[in-house]
Formats: C-alpha cells, sequence, structure tokens
C-alpha cells in the first residue's frame, strides 16, 4: 500500500533462529520462533512533516474507497443478504463509510455450524501456526498504520492521535497474545508427585461468540478475536453496526495472512436481531463481550440460562460501563491535574469507558479548580477530525440524544460552566460542545449515570475522606485517578479507592497492554483485565493429566531427550 508508519518496527519473528521449548502437551510437541521480548508500539509523532503527510495521504486513499460493500463471511463462503447495515462519517453523516450485510437469525446456526467444523482442525494446529498468524498479521497492520488510522478517522470520527492509539493498541494486543500464548503453553504443574509425570494444558474452549462496541473498534474487536483464536478457539464475530467497516478490513487481512476458514465468522448485524442469537445458542461456548452495563447484564442473563442440548456452562467475559472519577487534593500540581482532567475527560469527546465524568475537587482549590478548568475547556478546538481537530462529533444520533438529555438534567443539577449546546455544522456533524457543570452532589444522576459524551461534573469535597467516599459511590468501579502531593493520601487512595484500574498523579484514560491490565470491578464487569497476564486464561480450560512412571512413560522421556526437548 505504501503508506507506512516512519518509527522504527518491531524486529520481525521470523528473522531470528528457532527455537525449541518444551511443551507440556506431550500430544503436540511444537516447535516455535524465539521471539524478542515485548514492547509497546510507539505512538506517530504527528508534528512530524513525514508523517502529517502520510496520514493526509492515507486519508486521501481511503476517501476514494469509501460507500464499498463488504460481505458476511461464514466459513471461508461470502454471502449477500437482502437487509444491509450502512454505515456512516459521524462528522459527515451523509457520507457512507461501509455498506454492509446484515446477519439476521438464520445465520447464527450457519455461523456456529461453520465454526464448530473449524474448531475440530484449528484447535488441534500447532499453536507455532496460531502464533504466526497474528505476528504476521501485526506486521501487516504496523505496515498500513496510517490506511487504519484513517478509517478510524472516517467511520468513528477519531482525530489522528485517537486513531493511531486505537491501532497501536490493536498492535499490541496481537503482539502481546502471541507471546502469552506461548508461555501459557509451558506451563507446568507446582509439583511432580513423586512416581508421576504430571502434566497442565490449556486447552481451547470451543467456539466463541465476539461482540465488540463501537469505540475502540479496532483494538477491542481484535484484542478479543485474536485472545480466542490464538488459544485455539474458533468464533463469530459480530461487530458493532457503528463501526463494520474497520472490521471488515481486519478480517480481510487475517484472510490475507492465512486465516483458515471457519475460525472467524464475520457477522455484522443488529445487537438484539443478531447478538442475541448467538448469546443463546446452546452450542455458543463462550462470549466475549465489551459495551453498555444494559446490554452486558443482559448477556450474562441470557448465558446463564441452559437450552435444550446444551452441555456446559457457558462462560461470559463482560467488559462494560463506567462513571469514573478523578479525585483533585487540595496539595497537588494544579497544572498537570487541569490537563489530566481535561483530556480524560474530552480526549474522543469522552466516549471511553475511562473517561473521566467526575471531577471530584477539595473545597480549599474548587473555587480556583472551576475557573482554570472552565477556561481551558472552553478553548478547545472543535471540528471535522479528518482535518485533526482535537474535539470530534459524537457517534450516532441516539448518542446525541442521550448526551443532549442528560445536559438538560444537569442544567437543573449543576450550574454550567461551559458548554451545553449542539453545535450545527454545514455537513451535520454531530457536534456537541464539551460541556462542565460544577456544583453537582454526589448522588445526582449526572454523577451516578454513564453519559459516554463530553460532560463533565465536578463535585466538591470538604476532606480527602469525603473525596474518596463519594469516588467510591458509584455502581461501577473501572478507572480513577487523583493528583495529589501527598504520600499518605496516595497510599490510601492504592488501598480504598476501589476500581479495577486507579492512576496516581496521571490520566485515568490511555491504559497500556501489558502496564495496564484492563477491566473493572462491579457493574463495569467481569475484571476480564485485557492485555494482563491472566487474560487468555479466559478463554482455556485446563486439564490436568498424571502418567504413572511405567516403561512407556521413560520411553518418551527418552525421545525427549534425544530431541534436545
Ligand atoms: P452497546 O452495549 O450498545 O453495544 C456493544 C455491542 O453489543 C455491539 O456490538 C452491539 O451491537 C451489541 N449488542 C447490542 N444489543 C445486544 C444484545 N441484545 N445481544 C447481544 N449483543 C448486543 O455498547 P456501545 O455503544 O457499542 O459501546 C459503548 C459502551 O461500551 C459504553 O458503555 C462503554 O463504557 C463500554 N465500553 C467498555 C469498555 C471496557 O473495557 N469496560 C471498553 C469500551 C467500551
Amino acid at each position: 500500500m505504501g503508506i507506512c508508519a516512519k518509527h522504527e518496527p518491531h524486529s520481525s519473528p521470523y528473522t531470528l533462529p528457532p527455537k525449541r521449548v518444551k511443551s507440556n502437551a506431550m500430544a503436540t510437541l511444537t516447535i516455535t520462533p524465539a521471539l524478542a521480548p515485548f514492547t509497546t508500539e510507539l505512538f506517530v509523532d504527528f508534528t512530524a512533516s513525514a508523517n502529517k503527510r502520510a496520514m493526509e495521504a492515507a486519508l486521501a486513499q481511503v476517501a476514494t474507497e469509501l460507500g464499498r460493500e463488504y460481505d458476511l463471511v461464514i466459513g471461508g463462503k461470502r454471502i449477500r443478504t437482502e437487509g444491509k447495515i450502512i454505515s456512516t462519517n459521524p462528522a459527515n453523516p451523509s457520507q457512507i463509510v461501509g455498506t454492509h450485510q446484515r446477519a439476521a437469525a438464520e445465520h447464527a446456526e450457519t455461523a456456529m455450524l461453520a465454526a464448530q467444523q473449524a474448531f475440530a482442525k484449528w484447535s488441534r494446529t500447532p499453536l507455532a501456526d496460531r502464533v504466526d498468524l497474528l505476528l504476521r498479521a501485526a506486521a501487516l497492520i504496523r505496515e498500513r498504520k496510517f490506511l487504519f488510522c484513517a478509517w478510524l478517522t472516517y467511520e468513528v470520527g477519531k482525530n489522528w492521535a485517537e486513531a493511531d492509539a486505537d491501532v497501536a493498541e490493536c498492535i499490541d494486543f496481537l503482539e502481546f497474545y502471541a507471546r502469552e500464548a506461548l508461555r501459557l503453553d509451558t506451563a507446568t504443574t507446582p509439583i511432580q508427585y513423586p512416581g508421576e509425570r504430571n502434566l497442565l494444558r490449556y486447552i481451547p474452549l470451543g467456539v466463541g461468540a465476539v461482540i465488540p462496541p463501537w469505540n475502540f473498534p479496532f483494538a477491542i474487536m481484535a484484542g478479543m478475536t485474536t485472545a480466542a483464536i490464538v488459544t485455539g478457539n474458533t468464533v463469530i464475530l459480530k461487530p458493532s453496526v457503528d463501526a463494520s467497516t474497520i472490521a471488515a478490513i481486519f478480517f480481510n487481512l487475517l484472510e490475507e495472512v492465512g486465516l483458515p476458514d471457519g475460525v472467524v465468522n464475520f457477522c455484522p448485524g443488529e445487537g438484539p436481531e443478531f447478538g442475541s442469537e448467538i448469546v443463546a445458542n446452546p452450542k455458543t461456548r463462550f462470549i466475549a463481550f465489551t459495551g453498555s452495563k444494559k446490554v452486558g447484564l443482559e448477556i450474562h442473563e441470557s448465558a446463564a440460562k441452559t437450552r435444550p442440548g446444551q452441555i456446559w456452562i457457558k462462560r461470559t467475559v463482560l467488559e462494560m460501563g463506567g462513571k469514573d472519577s478523578i479525585i483533585v487534593d487540595r496539595d497537588c500540581d494544579l497544572d498537570a491535574a487541569i490537563e489530566g482532567v481535561t483530556s480524560s475527560a474530552f480526549g474522543f469527546n469522552g466516549q471511553k469507558c475511562s473517561a473521566c465524568s467526575r471531577a471530584i475537587v477539595d473545597a480549599e482549590i474548587y473555587d480556583i479548580f472551576c475557573d482554570r478548568i472552565t477556561e481551558r475547556v472552553a478553548a478547545i478546538r472543535q471540528g471535522d477530525p479528518v482535518k485533526n481537530f482535537y474535539a470530534g462529533p459524537v457517534i450516532n444520533d441516539i448518542a446525541v440524544k442521550r448526551i443532549l438529555d442528560y445536559i438538560e438534567i444537569g442544567k437543573s443539577q449543576g450550574r454550567l460552566l461551559t458548554g451545553g449546546t449542539f453545535v450545527d455544522t454545514p455537513e451535520k456533524g454531530r457536534y456537541i460542545a464539551p460541556t462542565v457543570f460544577a456544583d453537582v452532589a454526589p448522588m445526582a444522576r449526572i454523577a451516578q449515570e454513564e453519559i459516554f459524551g463530553p460532560v463533565l461534573a465536578i463535585i466538591k469535597s470538604s476532606s480527602f475522606e469525603d473525596a474518596l467516599a463519594i469516588a467510591n459511590n458509584t455502581e461501577y468501579g473501572l478507572t480513577g485517578a487523583i493528583y495529589s502531593d501527598s504520600r499518605d493520601n496516595l497510599d490510601r487512595a492504592r488501598e480504598e479507592f476501589h476500581v479495577g484500574n486507579l492512576y496516581l498523579n496521571r490520566k485515568c484514560t490511555g491504559a497500556m497492554v501489558a502496564a495496564h491490565p484492563f477491566g473493572g470491578f462491579n457493574m463495569s464487569g467481569t475484571d476480564s483485565k485485557a492485555g494482563g497476564p491472566d487474560y487468555l486464561l479466559l478463554f482455556t480450560q485446563a486439564k490436568s493429566i498424571a502418567e504413572k512412571v511405567t516403561h512407556v512413560s521413560a520411553l518418551l522421556d527418552e525421545q525427549e531427550d534425544r530431541m534436545g526437548i
């Protein structure tokens, strides 16, 4: 494609000498390449003119590819349906980004059978091959980084840096899960029982439903999909209706790097129409979902119901919403706090599960904080993400209505400091001005319910104790941060701030794969910790095998010693 990232790529796994690793799977000893340790993908510096030009060229190229039609793909077979899903540009809703087929209930069983058939072979495919698939996909995405960024900009309205962060996280997931799968394969039992040969093998579960949200439509969609397949499962991937194009392009790339038919079945569809069908199917073994609390709980309930013919308890990996707080302590670096709250609340227009939607500010610095954040937020530049404005549109008309409704509620629950309006543009983009309310009561609706838009509530706290109590008073528990110069208060927050991802003296968004395993407490989900050392376990079941030492096992030992394993 010719539009490539300009920073140094990771060293290719294919130039490294092959290394034998001792697998604990006696029957399927595999030989895998040695990999350099995982390192985080670097972000693109768009202030460098070469990168700026590359992004502009990618946007121009993708502009010529908008409006194409993509297939439903089941078992490698490309299908067209009568019903369609039209994905549009939120900054310019008359511009079609992609037209997709609309999987309906009848496709659920066909996709399930294709995935089951593929599972028989894929689950026995050497691990090295599955790992290779992820690494080759990561390398190709890296090569086409600017193009993927451009697709994200058009389809969900990400500015360049936000799009780059999504692509980099996607690459990180693939690189990390490839290495984690190899690590899992070397697991052993804590001890060898005398007179036995003891093994622990992590084997795949079966066919899974992968149901991602629209807001990290590349990283989360690809992360859940590849975690499932690298461990030997096969999946039905149902992307969000608002972001099916980026998923289609990723699926095509997987095929390009050798994905066998039926391992991933690409099925765009509506949640209630198709998503609920694959959740309910008795042959579905697991569901990997990221999205809202409402839908997550529906899936949880449906998956818990045993249906005729079902022979297992379905496993659910559910990552849901948040109502995330930043505590601003009386002694803190106020400049850093203003920046941290602003970027956590208004980065990608507040459309992150980790977004700060509540700033809990100590009474002593409350007035100055309100003045400074008003000035800072009012200066945010808003406009078309293709032109790289900091603030862009929100995703769809439902989001516009939801956010404006909350802004109306906010007017009676707080003091509007800035924003609070829909911003009209000639293209009819879905822009809502970055909005801040002060003097919000801790239990007010705008302080408790996920708005998922550019709306920040400021709450006054009378003491650090009070601030912690407010921070913990929602049903969620996803991310949180604290700005403080007090060692005691930071230490106390470590213990008492009840969230899955806690940040001290930094913003509460921007989790990095492997450094910040991600997942929330309480109604924020099942705390799956994506990008962490325990994540792949969720896609496997452990088989313990004990063999008594006899002349037969001694022969196997000898054979392995001869092979140098
Ligand atoms: P959503 O819940 O509306 O949709 C998520 C997915 O579920 C989509 O693919 C949708 O089509 C599907 N779906 C909808 N109804 C369904 C049903 N009845 N059965 C099966 N599938 C169904 O969420 P969204 O608007 O796409 O994403 C925003 C939400 O996701 C926010 O609440 C945000 O906090 C959350 N989120 C959480 C995380 C996390 O890691 N915790 C990350 C990103 C987003």
